[in-house]
């Protein structure tokens, strides 16, 4: 019955619960990716590294820039952001007119600025849920000249991830 609570609490936020098997789910991320439409998905961790896996083709990670984040990095974000960011992490890197660069530490920075910590240590934080952002409608902003940048930024950790229709296939 806590399930059916739960879905209440969600559902009175205005939100909706999608419930399917697991061939139905990833058919449902994927129309939504090739769509357009922005839309975040809370799936089953296993449900969304497969998503992962076969949405992160070789000709993807190499159209996007996706590079492990580095050591150096993961040590700013710890000691900077103050969000720990242990295992695996992938990122591209986006470059400004003015010089100024975009990537995992920036991603995480605006985030806290525009989110809260709470909030993004609360999503690192589910045991069991992943979120996968289809088509995320959100800039990258410039930390240097604070103008939005071109280009898509990619952060993949743990249990988030971000899928776009406009990477080829
Ligand atoms: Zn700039």
């Amino acid at each position: 019955m806590e399930t059916f609570a739960a879905i209440d609490e969600i559902v009175s936020g205005g939100q909706i619960v999608l419930a399917a098997d697991d061939g139905s789910v990833f058919a449902t991320v994927r129309e939504a990716i090739k769509s357009g439409r922005t839309e975040t998905f809370y799936l089953p961790r296993a449900q969304a590294d497969a998503i992962k896996v076969w949405y992160w083709s070789p000709t993807r990670i190499r159209e996007a820039g996706m590079e492990p984040v580095s050591p150096g990095e993961k040590a700013r974000i710890e000691s900077e952001l103050g969000v720990k960011c242990t295992g695996s992490a992938y990122s591209n890197k986006l470059s400004c007119e003015c010089g100024g660069t975009y990537g995992a530490f920036e991603f995480l920075q605006q985030g806290i600025r525009e989110h809260g910590k709470d909030m993004v240590e609360a999503i690192f934080a589910m045991k069991d849920a992943s979120v996968i952002r289809v088509n995320p409608n959100n800039s990258a902003i410039c930390v240097q000249c604070n103008q939005r940048m071109l280009g898509s930024h990619y952060y993949d950790y743990r249990n988030y991830g971000c899928c776009a229709e406009t990477l080829a296939s």
